[in-house]
């Protein structure tokens, strides 16, 4: 049954999210418009935030491609209305693209029919996590525009490539195509021991703050050596050249299998577009991605 009431908080993170960059993407922005050391580059900014400033001004969604959408759902078993997030969050998804508006961007495998409201096969993702024993709920939305999701892949290597194989791994694929997802890029990489594990992890670790990092030392350092090497090939805001090319690496790891070693990347463009509400049992609710949300 579609609950009308969480159907409202879910549309206000959706317009909240198509409209306005998270808190943390926004200052990740402007921290690298002040470093920027290349004119070009300095000026790209300047247009970014001027697309930034007119969308939040007339209320229209901040890029034309709103993106396939996907929630991330931490649902407690107490949670008075569990049996109904899934038919609300499609709702909210099939009424939000009027009235946001947000693109079409729900396309049939087979048939290549649009169907019009972003809904379809699995359409909107839903990603399920259940939180024993907790009464409430925590919604994570990420829009997967289409030129940030093309850099997206896994793989299994052999154990032996190691850091390694996994650096190269992370410079073959923004080199190649990096350069596709409107940079300065938010880069999540996903540790396992098969492609799909790695490639979730990959989701994950982009759906962490920008400034944030992985809590072992380790994975840390790697995150930081990753920008840092990623941020001297020069690619630049838009692809057109700078001084930074992207906003974060972001690492997220499962212990894996002795004789594999899954890796996955998943990228997002400048304007990543993610949303975060905490939902109480009594559907008051807190908007944790966007400071001062619309
Ligand atoms: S990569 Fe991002 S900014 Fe570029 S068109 Fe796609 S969604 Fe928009």
């Amino acid at each position: 049954m579609v609950n009308s009431k969480l159907e409202s908080i879910i549309s206000k993170i959706i317009a909240c999210t198509a409209i306005e960059l998270p808190t943390d993407v926004y200052e990740s922005l402007q921290t690298m418009q002040k470093n920027e050391t290349q004119p070009l580059a300095s000026e790209l900014y300047s247009c970014i935030f001027d697309n930034l400033d007119k969308a939040t001004a007339l209320k229209r969604p901040l890029c034309q491609d709103t993106g396939v959408l996907q929630f991330f759902v931490k649902c407690g078993t107490k949670f008075p209305f569990l049996d109904d997030i899934e038919e609300t969050l499609i709702a909210a998804v099939r009424n939000s693209t009027k009235s946001v508006p947000l693109r079409h961007n729900s396309v049939d495998c087979f048939t290549e029919r649009n169907t019009g409201d972003n809904t379809g096969a699995l359409s909107p993702w839903i990603e399920w996590e259940i939180a024993k024993g907790m009464n409430d709920l925590h919604i994570d939305l990420y829009m997967a525009g289409g030129g940030c999701s093309l850099p997206g892949r896994s793989k299994v290597l052999m154990p032996l490539e190691g850091y390694e194989g996994v650096v190269k791994f992370v410079f073959d694929t923004i080199v190649e195509w990096g350069i596709n997802a409107c940079p300065p890029l938010v880069v999540g990489v996903g540790i396992g021991t098969c492609a799909a594990t790695a490639a979730l992890l990959s989701k994950k670790a982009l759906l962490r703050k920008i400034g944030t990092h992985n809590q072992d030392p380790k994975a840390r350092d790697m995150e930081i050596r990753l920008k840092n090497g990623l941020d001297s090939i020069g690619i630049g805001p838009l692809g057109l050249t700078g001084s930074q090319s992207v906003q974060c690496v972001n690492i997220e790891f499962a212990s894996h299998h002795p004789a594999t070693l899954g890796v996955g990347i998943t990228v997002g463009c400048w304007a990543t577009r993610r949303g975060s509400v905490h939902i109480n049992s009594d559907l008051t609710y807190t908007i944790l991605s966007h400071a001062n949300s619309i």
